[in-house]
């Protein structure tokens, strides 16, 4: 089946564990996917703090979140993974000849030897609006935190929020927009002050429009909104622009049957393997006696990970352990020398 990617590892999570999971099976001639939710590499390192400094990395006296995310990008681009973003892994299932079949929200489907959540928190996903019949909008007329807002050009929008990304939004839509409105359901906003201002004298300027309410219904070209003072007053739109946050769902995989221990996966600290063969869990995901969610804990638990998984990617083979500082054979794979 054509539409059915295969290959020797999938790893579940784009952030720091699982970035360093690709190098780590990069140096054993394990080839691999990796899928994340969200539409870039980094998972909390971007999300949460990409811009303040991070300091116990090894060998890295100092960072910030977003240039560890680059570094591991440039150690792991020799491999050449195949990233897939913007996608939700949301089934797993063992195949009579022992792979993993896995779908995710997007319909793609992966034949793995081996799987490795790192999946942290869980999936970064927008929160939802909670508007009875409003998610056969999603993609059309209603949109979460949306990256290109060229689309909107033009366009009559009402961006729904209070925080940073909602007046980002609207004041980036200024000018572009035929028509910006931003629905909040108070007149104080959870933004940075500098941010508040720019986008108070804009709608001084009437470049935007302000509107304090609950939206209670959508029909695709009208946002119903209950206001303050009891009235309810529609807005007309092309499309809903919604920035309610984005938070981590750990989602399905609380449904893969893996045993799961206060929202984390168990695994052994000799393979990091779940109780599923093949299966490994890696980084925040995971937990076994003395584990601490740090990033360094990440790298050596991936690197063990990678080793255990050579048994099933190679199965009856003995790999020698090599250098990197020595070794020819690392030194072709990683494109030096
Ligand atoms: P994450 O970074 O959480 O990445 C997981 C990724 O998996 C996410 O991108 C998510 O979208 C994706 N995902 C989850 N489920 C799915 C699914 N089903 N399908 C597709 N994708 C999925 N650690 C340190 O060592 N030092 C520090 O100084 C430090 N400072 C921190 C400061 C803050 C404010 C925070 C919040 C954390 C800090 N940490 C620090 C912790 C560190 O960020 C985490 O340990 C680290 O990010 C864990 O990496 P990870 O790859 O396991 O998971």
């Amino acid at each position: 089946d054509p539409a059915v990617v295969e290959t020797d590892a999938l790893i579940i999570g784009a952030g720091p564990v699982g970035l360093f999971q690709a190098f780590q099976l990069g140096l054993l001639e394990i080839s691999c996917h990796i899928v994340d939710a969200l539409p870039r590499a980094g998972g909390q390192c971007v999300e949460l703090y990409g811009d303040k400094p991070i300091y116990d990395i090894p060998g890295t006296p100092r960072t910030t979140g977003q240039g560890l995310v680059e570094s591991l990008l440039e150690q792991i681009a020799p491999f050449k993974p195949t990233f897939h973003y913007d996608e939700q892994v949301a089934t797993l299932a063992r195949q009579p000849d022992g792979r993993l079949l896995m779908g995710t929200s997007r319909g793609t489907t992966f034949l793995a030897k081996t799987v490795f959540i790192a999946a942290g928190v869980g999936a970064f996903v927008p929160r939802r609006m909670t508007v009875e019949g409003i998610a056969r909008f999603e993609g059309s007329k209603l949109f979460y935190h949306p990256e290109a807002l060229e689309q909107f050009a033009g366009r009559t929008v009402v961006v729904h929020g209070g925080d940073d990304a909602a007046l980002e939004t609207a004041l980036a839509l200024a000018g572009q927009a035929k028509q910006v409105t931003l629905l909040h359901r108070r007149d104080a906003f959870n933004a940075d002050d500098a941010l508040v201002a720019r986008f108070r004298k804009a709608v001084s300027a009437g470049d935007i429009r302000l509107a304090i309410g609950q939206p209670t219904g959508f029909d695709g070209t009208r946002v119903q909104v209950a206001t303050p003072d009891a009235q309810t007053v529609d807005l007309s739109v092309d499309a809903l622009i919604a920035c309610l946050g984005i938070s981590p769902r750990l989602g399905p995989i609380a449904d893969w049957g893996l045993e799961l221990e206060r929202k984390q996966v168990p695994v052994d600290t000799e393979r990091f393997e779940t109780r599923e063969r093949g299966v490994f869990a890696v980084g925040d995901v995971n937990t076994y006696p003395g584990k601490k969610k740090l990033i360094v804990c990440g790298f050596h638990e991936a690197t063990l990970a990678a080793w255990a998984a050579t048994t099933v990617v190679f199965p009856g083979q003995s790999i020698p352990l090599q250098y990197t500082t020595t070794s020819t054979r690392l030194h072709t794979l990683l494109g030096v020398g």
